[in-house]
């Protein structure tokens, strides 16, 4: 089994102000039953809360995005409070933002991703001790 070079400080997301939600254009991949899930957490039928939040990519699903009121030209997820700085939707937020940072993309330390990772999410840390 392949591991991370990192462990993951959660406290970190309390100062961060959701660097992971924001920023660029990106997608926030669902499945159906992710989908529904939200839904049912938002008390709205399932197709009103997919014509509203949900688009279409390929033959995927992804939430929405809006603008990020306090960030000049960047993008946050529909279900980010931007004013709060919180996930609305966090007891029921998707397996890809529940499994963020350990993300197969993420697994090697001498890639462009990784190093992206490392600057944008501050409760990433480099495990010492392997190194
Ligand atoms: S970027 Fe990292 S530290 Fe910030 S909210 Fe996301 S997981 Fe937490
Ligand atoms: S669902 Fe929640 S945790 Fe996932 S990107 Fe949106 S605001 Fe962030």
């Amino acid at each position: 089994m392949q591991s991370f070079n990192f462990y993951f400080d959660c406290s970190a997301c309390e100062t961060c102000g959701g660097k992971c939600c924001t920023g660029e254009r990106g997608y926030i991949f669902c499945n159906v039953d992710e989908l529904k899930l939200i839904a049912s957490f938002l008390k709205l039928p399932f197709d009103d809360f997919t014509q509203k939040y949900v688009k279409k990519v390929g033959y995927k699903y992804s939430l929405i995005e809006k603008p990020d009121v306090q960030v000049e030209d960047s993008y946050a997820c529909i279900f980010f409070d931007t004013i709060k700085r919180k996930c609305q939707i966090y007891p029921v937020r998707p397996k890809q933002c529940r499994t963020f940072p350990f993300w197969n993309n993420f697994l090697d330390e001498n890639s462009q991703d990784f190093r992206y990772l490392i600057q944008m999410c501050k409760g990433v840390k480099i495990d010492k001790k392997d190194n």
